[in-house]
């Protein structure tokens, strides 16, 4: 799912123009529910045949919808309907049964002797669906082609958003993440009307001025993932390789989509080579206009909102976002909500993936830094946990933070690993048109990386903090070229790994150097081979931190006095904004003789013997005062 756009006013969303489109996250003056129950409930559903006849004059709905299940446990059964719906009757296989409508649960108490098998459960009922749930979603009674000098529209816009638990205020289910079954889709509706669902159309029948449409989806589904949609589409179809697409888009729209939604099979080669097939290839991909200020990843057909369809092809973001969450979301299921991020991270990430496949490299971190520090300047430090987004939706911590853990993980990993790693998570069939959690990602990402990824992993994931860096960097001529010093320390409680890029320019062109390190401080030295003009740290801006002022430390050293010197040993004096510094003695064959303490006086004197206090061959020597680095050769004499 996309976040919402300005239009739904309550939700406060940025400027209109550019995409994409970043909302605050939204006060609390929409109707908030709970998540339903997460525990299995005693029951595995393997069906859902919905039939739904549509009064759109009277915004309301009669419908039966006959779930089959397995029984796991000899306990009453809990499915949510929103207590604003009327159950009229219900059957247990054919028969009466007990059950009670409380609130949003419909309750069905189980017969006995408790019964093996596939068991149906027939529920027959009515109402005028409300808007649900945080964002105040669920099935719309709406007109497309909607204006002023046109208040009537050009026809009916009926559609359903139910992300993420609001499938039960349209229909019975057990409306959690966890249980996938396949689905049957059922309506009849004016001759003039189109039904759009999930799957494959699998019956068209006129019966006088109206059509029954039926869809069946025989891949698993998730309830969020159902939708209905009914108007007076134009439809076409082209094919991708093998793959049908098909859209279904409001008439005054149609020239413009088929300039918009031009990239679909583009994009879908791109996700294929990179995720495995496209998972419902056995059926389709569509692309259903709805007249709303998102977008949502049904499965197998994209609600796509009118706002994507501007005839310009600028919205193309929006539509690869969707269709990846074909992979992400409705192939790969989170088993509980607390884990969407693995929808929204990806689907997020895979815009940029288009960006660069597109536009290039600096393209891409541009995109990543316009949805990292630029639109969130407090990196995610005050959004909470991305692994417990609080609301679930809508929440760009779960869009923007997801995406930037996969980009620091490819950044960490090199490229060949990360997408070795994209390509055995989609595509391991322990998950195929199942679930996944936070820790089978993690698992994938370490089989890839061949090792343990837990300090890059975990504080990005189960925690809110981000790393603030502080830099010191020192360079100095050297026989092969300019010898280099740099270090950085971690200033914050939550040590992370990270892996900083540092740029070199000078004599030898530009060259760079990854800095790695998991402690609180690590210093690295080496050696670019020609005279360096600059160092730079992190300039494509590849790392989400916050960089404290880069530390050039000032360290003078006067010459030594006198020079040379006998057994009366050397005088030095030094300038520096340092405190804590050292001194090392060199012999002219660059053996370290000696290395010592320096005082805060600035002046010291060194008595030209060695660590064992013997005295120092004659000879030329130099000393190094660290870590900000001057160094002066003198000479001892016997
Ligand atoms: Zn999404």
């Amino acid at each position: 799912m996309r976040p919402f756009l300005t239009i739904l006013i309550l939700l406060s969303c940025s400027a209109f123009a550019t995409e994409p489109f970043y909302c605050k996250k939204p006060g609390s003056a929409l109707l908030s529910t709970t998540a339903p129950d997460t525990t299995s409930r005693g029951f595995d559903v393997t069906h859902y045949t919905i039939d739904i006849n549509v009064d759109i004059e009277n915004r309301s709905i009669t419908g039966r919808v006959t779930t089959t299940l397995e029984l796991l446990e000899n306990n009453s059964l809990l499915f949510d309907l929103v207590s604003s719906m009327t159950v009229d009757s219900l059957k247990w296989n054919d028969s009466p049964v007990a059950w009670h409508h409380t609130g949003d649960s419909l309750i069905v108490d189980q017969p006995v002797p408790f019964q093996t098998g596939p068991i149906t459960i027939d529920t027959w009922y009515n109402g005028e669906p409300q808007p649900h749930g945080e964002l105040g979603a669920g099935m719309y009674f709406r007109k497309n082609g909607e204006t002023q000098a046109n208040p009537d529209g050009d026809g009916p816009a009926i559609f359903t958003i139910s992300e993420p638990w609001t499938a039960h205020s349209w229909w019975p289910c057990k409306d959690h993440p966890s249980d996938k079954a396949t689905m049957t889709m059922s309506s009849t509706v004016a001759d003039t009307l189109v039904l759009v669902s999930n799957g494959l159309l699998i019956e068209e029948t006129q019966i006088g001025d109206q059509i029954k449409f039926t869809w069946h989806e025989d891949y698993p589904i998730s309830t969020y993932l159902v939708a209905l949609n009914i108007s007076n589409y134009v439809e076409w179809d082209e094919m991708c390789g093998s793959v049908p697409l098909n859209y279904h888009i409001y008439p005054y729209h149609a020239e413009n989509a088929v300039i918009d939604l031009a990239p679909t099979c583009d994009m879908m080669n791109l996700l294929s080579d990179m995720c495995g097939p496209y998972p419902f290839a056995e059926e389709r991909y569509g692309q259903v206009e709805v007249h709303w200020g998102g977008a949502m990843e049904h499965q197998t057909i994209s609600s796509m909102g009118g706002w994507t369809l501007p005839g310009t092809g600028i919205r193309q973001k929006v539509i690869i976002h969707e269709l990846a969450h074909q992979w992400f979301g409705d192939l790969l299921t989170p088993w509980n909500w607390p884990d969407i991020w693995l929808n929204e991270g990806f689907a997020r990430y895979m815009e940029a993936i288009w960006v660069e496949e597109t536009q290039g490299r600096q393209a891409y971190l541009d995109y990543m830094n316009y949805i990292g520090r630029r639109s969130h300047e407090d990196l995610f430090t005050t959004m909470g946990i991305l692994t417990d987004p609080d609301p679930i939706l809508p929440n760009l911590l779960i869009y923007d933070k997801g995406a930037w853990l996969l980009h620091t993980l490819r950044c960490a990993i090199g490229d060949d690993r990360f997408f070795a790693f994209l390509n055995s998570y989609a595509t391991d069939p322990t998950y195929a048109y199942g679930h996944v959690t936070t820790a089978d990602f993690i698992s994938h990402a370490e089989a890839a990386a061949n090792r343990d990824l837990g300090a890059l992993l975990i504080p990005w994931l189960y925690t809110d903090a981000a790393p603030v860096l502080l830099v010191t960097k020192n360079s100095w001529p050297s026989t092969s070229g300019t010898r280099i010093e740099l270090s950085i320390s971690q200033n914050q409680s939550q040590l992370f790994e990270l892996h900083i890029p540092v740029y070199e320019y000078g004599s030898a062109g530009e060259l760079s150097h990854t800095i790695t390190f998991s402690s609180s401080t690590t210093t690295d030295r080496w050696t670019y081979p020609g005279v360096l003009d600059s160092l730079v740290v992190d300039p494509y801006k590849e790392v989400l931190a916050f960089w404290g002022d880069e530390f050039e430390p000032e360290l003078t050293m006067q010459l030594p006095s006198p020079n040379p010197s006998g057994i009366e040993g050397v005088d030095f004096s030094y300038e520096t904004t340092l405190s804590d510094v050292t001194a090392s003695v060199y012999d002219s064959r660059g053996r370290l003789i000696r290395n010592f303490e320096l005082p805060d006086t600035g002046r010291f004197h060194f008595n030209n013997r060695d660590s064992a206090n013997k005295p120092l061959p004659a000879g030329r020597y130099w000393i190094r005062i660290e870590p900000a680095l001057a160094t002066q050769s003198f000479t001892v004499i016997r």
